[in-house]
């Protein structure tokens, strides 16, 4: 049985050391678009440093999984009345093509074909862009165009890698997940190797532990391949939204409250019971699975989402504090990834008797 993937996304600056400590071998790094000015020319030097990161990554001990180019990344910024509005910015450059396009989508194939080469033998599992069914990250893409966009990256990647382990995570809070789930697995054959899924229960969205329970039963049973959890945690602060404080076309980041709750709460404590029963059901899906990367290791200054410090949305999502001092949730993941480990080891020591 292949070992299971236990990653995490981290920061340049996180403690190595204190991550492997937890557990975790993975980091999930983004790559930003490596061309210039046409696909086979001068590199951009964002790419150069994701590139140098991936080799010190890799150099302390960690396996990476590589996120392709994005085609659109979105923020929110206030317009005059102070509404925060969602301003999407195209991420690969004009000379792509139109989005949507046939040279759009090859562009990206050439792209995503060149990155397999040069990342060969530091970069075999991949995550195809980053959650294409909404409109924060897939911009103006229809959800049918987003899943060409997808699949033509597959195939770049592929093609010059066969043994690459490629899929995609769609976020799974809008309406379009599941046509992701139909597109890909309802007859296309094996252009993706796994199941990638997002999930924020207790967040963004309703729901809790219970909820990848069920959620994980059911893309086994629609998908048929194994599943790769990409993005999965529970913020450690933030109060709820009460009923009509918030119009519906607005961002949670205009008052800074949560959608939604579970169990105790978004507090230090709550995180690390959510921590806790997820485990306890990653544990009994595990031969459904790929692997689990957790979002994520550390603490931020400031939401990205608006920009501000005092945002509970996008700043304390951390296994360990902003001063990279471990939250009670890092000793609950600890934890539940040790029971994890001792489960598989338990398994293939089982099969290899078997064997015998
Ligand atoms: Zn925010």
């Amino acid at each position: 049985m292949a070992k299971l993937l236990f990653g995490a996304c981290a920061n340049e600056s996180a403690d190595v050391g204190l991550i492997r400590k937890t557990g975790i071998d993975w980091v999930r790094q983004d790559l930003a678009m490596p061309f210039a000015d046409r696909v086979g020319g001068r590199l951009t030097d964002e790419y150069l440093r994701n590139r140098a990161l991936v080799q010190s990554w890799i150099g302390q001990g960690l396996k990476v999984m590589g996120v392709t180019p994005r085609p659109f990344g979105g923020s929110y910024e206030p317009d005059e009345q102070g509404v925060l509005r969602l301003r999407v910015k195209r991420c690969l450059p004009e000379w792509c093509g139109a989005p949507g396009s046939e040279a759009y989508n090859r562009s990206y194939e050439e792209i995503c074909a060149w990155l397999a080469q040069d990342l060969k033998g530091l970069i075999s599992t991949w995550q195809i862009a980053n959650e294409l069914d909404i409109e924060l990250f897939a911009g103006p893409l229809t959800a049918r165009q987003a899943c060409e966009f997808i699949a033509h990256g597959a195939r770049g990647l592929k093609r010059t890698d066969a043994s690459s382990v490629v899929g995609h995570n769609p976020a799974g809070c809008g309406p379009h997940s599941d046509y992701f789930y139909g597109w890909f697995y309802g007859g296309r054959g094996a252009l993706l190797d796994y199941c990638g899924v997002d999930g924020y229960y207790g967040t963004w969205i309703d729901g809790g532990p219970e909820s990848w329970d069920r959620r994980l039963a059911e893309l086994r049973e629609l998908t048929g391949v194994p599943i790769l959890v990409n993005e999965w945690g529970f913020s450690s602060e933030g109060a709820q939204l009460a009923p009509g404080e918030l119009p519906a076309d607005r961002t949670p980041c205009q008052v800074r409250k949560w959608p939604s709750t579970w169990g105790p709460g978004h507090t230090p404590e709550g995180q690390a019971a959510f921590v806790r029963e997820c485990f306890d059901v990653f544990l009994k899906h595990r031969r459904s699975l790929l692997g689990v990367f957790f979002y994520r290791w550390e603490d931020q200054q400031n939401c990205w989402q608006c920009g501000r410090a005092d945002c509970p949305m996008e700043t304390r999502w951390g296994l360990v504090d902003l001063d990279g001092k471990p939250k009670p949730a890092w000793t609950a993941y600890k934890e539940g990834l040790a029971a994890m480990k001792a489960a598989e080891e338990a398994a293939s020591t089982k099969g290899l008797s078997q064997g015998k």
